[in-house]
């Protein structure tokens, strides 16, 4: 028989479609799946607050999905390498598997693993599964990376193919080893909030999320059944809720981006059917438009594709990141996106790209501002995602939106949620304002605001600046670096 191999789980809590767990059952001998919290060696990104939450339900459902197959899950603290050598002398493996991350600093730090235990004499095999297109395969006819969705959407659809997911592999008395090793107590990582004040901020965010495996196919099944046929309507509408939440899911690797893209396809029975999933997948894409760019120009998450954004005017305001942080600025689906934000890990994509603007554009705060704030507060904070959406918003990225196209959170509001019913939602202090004045309730008659019990300055902010006025400024400040 086969000597034991360890099968290094990372952003990939799933069984299914886990080339690395599939591989390894396939191997013969015993299999030991270990997860090792190591957040310094994630280079400037260590996970913030609400991926670690998510983290730690995210563990807690994977353990209990190996132990019901007959495995188990071994928990430890980095250092990485030292863990695994650890674990090779404990259980005698002579391979490691993993999938691959592609994040900068752990697809770093993954080499020199690998180059260290193979000169261990270890067997070290690493699999792709976190995307679906090789970002070294997938090049322009001039042989370069791409820097346009479009044209990279067309060649990824003409010359990418996209495999069949793998099933859960077989396991159980076959793969089991002998002895466990020992493993930590998942609490001692430490990964969910301390109560401050007798407050838990992740109440709501276990109110609304289930994460795992098991939960992310249960959303799969519901959103083709149910909305996935709406998307490309529903998708703009906030109010609508008619996204299907699988970022989370798709960061953590509850859910592969195969499995994903596979379903939707298998999905479509006739043209409308087409049309849907066409939209959808395009988002998928984005993904992996994300991907591509950062693997090219790993310093996106911090520094503008485009160079000339180094001398725009950024200005330094604590106390107006505050108020946008905290959903206060007085413009309402700017601050309803804060608060959902705050209170589900999450923010519908249209309000991303509306708190995005505001915050680079009407306060010109540096968009590194909003992304550290999104990578603190996202379930789904995503490095390749959240870098390549802030520089698109903020118009310093590679395909962005110009940076004179400035939102207007009043029109971009009575738009993408026409009844307010998002702003009614988020914000309960504007509940009563009527329709007609809810993205601007400064424009409201004394008496109507009187009557809905709001005091501006008081009761809910005065906005924090005149967004034509803030336009303008904006406007200058870019026509110096244009
Ligand atoms: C400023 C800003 C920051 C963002 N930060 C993140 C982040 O940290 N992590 C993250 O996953 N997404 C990020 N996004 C992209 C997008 O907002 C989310 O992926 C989406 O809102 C997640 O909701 P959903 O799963 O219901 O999306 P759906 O509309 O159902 O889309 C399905 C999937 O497609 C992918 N997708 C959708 N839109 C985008 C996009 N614009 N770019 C890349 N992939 C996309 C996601 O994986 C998503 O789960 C950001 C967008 C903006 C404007």
């Amino acid at each position: 028989m086969s000597s034991a191999t360890l099968v290094w789980f990372r952003h990939d809590l799933r069984l299914a479609d886990h080339p690395a767990l599939y591989r390894a059952a396939g191997r013969g001998g015993p299999v030991v799946p270990v997860f090792i919290w190591a957040p310094e060696e994630e280079g400037d990104w260590p996970p913030g607050g609400a991926h670690r939450w998510w983290l730690h339900h995210s563990l807690t459902k994977l353990g209990e999905r190996l132990r019901s197959k007959g495995s188990g899950l071994v928990l430890r603290t980095g250092p990485s390498l030292a863990t695994l050598r650890d674990l090779i002398a404990s259980t005698g493996a002579d391979a490691v598997y993993w999938n691959a991350r592609l994040d900068p600093a752990p697809r770093q730090r993954d080499a020199e693993i690998a180059d260290a235990l193979r000169a261990d004499g270890i067997e070290v095999k690493t699999f792709a599964s976190r995307i679906l297109h090789d970002p070294d395969a997938v090049r322009t006819t001039t042989d370069g990376p791409y820097h346009v969705y479009t044209p990279f959407r067309a060649k990824f659809e003409e010359t990418v193919e996209v495999g069949d997911p793998l099933d859960v592999p077989r396991m159980g008395e076959r793969t089991t080893p002998d002895d466990w090793p020992e493993s930590a107590d998942l609490d001692s990582f430490g990964l969910l909030p301390e109560a401050q004040d007798g407050v838990d901020w992740a109440e709501a965010m276990a109110d609304f999320w289930t994460p795992g495996e098991r939960a992310a196919h249960a959303l799969l099944h519901r959103f083709l059944d149910d909305e996935l046929i709406d998307y490309a309507e529903d998708r703009n509408r906030p109010d609508e809720d008619g996204t299907s939440h699988f970022s989370p899911y798709l960061h953590h690797g509850e859910l592969s981006p195969r499995q994903v893209w596979h379903r939707v396809n298998n999905w479509v029975r006739n043209g409308s059917m087409r049309e849907a999933a066409d939209v959808f997948l395009g988002e998928i894409i984005w993904r992996e438009f994300s991907y591509h760019i950062l693997h090219h120009y790993p310093t996106l998450p911090t520094e503008p594709l485009k160079g000339k954004f180094e001398k725009f005017d950024w200005q330094v305001d604590d106390e107006a990141l505050l108020r946008w942080q905290r959903g206060q600025t007085g413009y309402p689906i700017v601050d309803a996106g804060m608060r959902q934000l705050w209170a589900l890990g999450w923010m519908h994509n249209r309000v991303r790209m509306i708190v995005g603007s505001f915050l680079t554009k009407d306060l010109m705060i540096p968009w590194q501002e909003g992304e550290r704030w999104f990578w603190d507060t996202l379930v789904d904070a995503d490095l390749a995602n959240n870098a390549m959406n802030w520089q698109w918003v903020a118009g310093s990225g590679p395909d962005a939106q110009p940076f004179f196209r400035v939102f207007n959170p009043v029109s971009q509001g009575e738009k993408h949620d026409p009844d307010g019913a998002y702003v009614r939602a988020w914000i309960p202090e504007l509940k009563d304002v009527p329709t007609t004045y809810i993205h601007a309730p400064w424009t409201a008659p004394d008496e109507m605001l009187e009557a809905a019990g709001v005091v501006l300055g008081t009761t809910y902010p005065e906005p924090i600046v005149d967004h034509s006025d803030a336009r303008n400024r904006a406007l200058a400040a870019y026509a110096e670096i244009k």
